[in-house]
């Protein structure tokens, strides 16, 4: 059977199982997976321990210059974030990121410089990509676009669940509201708000496993890739 090469695009509010999905209909399909949050995460982190005036577009842009980010896949089989050559995937899901996040991704040249990397990740196809604007902005012709959410509670739980099997013990309270603001952020900012391309097929994971969550965009997957004799 012939498998054409695509890219599939996926788009939602926060933690609702975007990463989780992508990474493993990835690893089935034998495709890369590129977190663009992840990306937008360590450039958080660069700004917040350089001290850069986020106001000020020259020294937004010239910081902007300054950051290398790159996907290293480990001895697990996981996709670990490197900023500048170190290994920065623990410290960029910390809550103290995770806070100011959505405020530097609303910049312009942020947005214009992460854009322009992910086109790049992404020119080969075969690409799993999960953010807030692949299917809009990044890869508007990609061959298959997701777009996913689910309530709020079950989306603070899962969360609260996943950073306390990373050690990290965060009041469900903190988690709620954090995740209300990036959505509130990150669907009224001016450049590229989240939003659902007409052409992207809604998934509300509420009541959904991640195992039938992920059989799911693989057969929607499959009959993308498959090439009609
Ligand atoms: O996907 P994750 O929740 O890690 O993303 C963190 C934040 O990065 C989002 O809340 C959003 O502000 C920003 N983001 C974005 N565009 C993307 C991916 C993430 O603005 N494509």
């Amino acid at each position: 059977m012939n498998l054409r090469k695509i890219v599939i695009a996926i788009d939602g509010y926060s933690a609702c199982g975007k990463s989780s999905t992508a990474k493993l209909v990835a690893n089935i399909l034998g495709y890369r997976y590129i977190d663009t949050g992840a990306m937008y995460r360590a450039v958080t982190l660069y700004f917040m321990e350089h001290h850069v005036a986020i106001t000020n577009p020259k020294e937004v842009s010239r910081a902007l210059q300054q950051i290398n980010i790159a996907f290293v896949v480990n001895s697990k089989n996981v996709t670990e974030t490197f900023l500048n050559g170190l290994n920065v995937e623990k410290t960029i899901r910390s809550m103290r990121v995770s806070e100011r996040v959505s405020e530097i991704s609303a910049i312009k040249e942020v947005r214009m410089a992460m854009v322009e990397q992910q086109r790049k990740m992404g020119k080969e196809k075969a690409v799993v990509m999960d953010g807030r604007d692949i299917g809009t902005v990044v890869f508007p012709q990609a061959e298959l676009k997701l777009f996913m959410s689910a309530d709020l509670l079950v989306r603070a739980f899962r969360r609260q669940k996943e950073l306390l099997e990373k050690d990290r013990m965060i009041d469900l309270d903190d988690v709620i509201t954090n995740i209300v603001q990036r959505d509130e952020i990150d669907t009224t900012r001016a450049e590229s708000p989240l939003r659902k391309a007409d052409d992207a097929i809604l998934i509300d994971t509420t009541h959904v496993s991640l195992d039938e969550q992920v059989d799911e965009v693989v057969r929607l997957a499959l009959a993308k890739m498959i090439i009609n004799a």
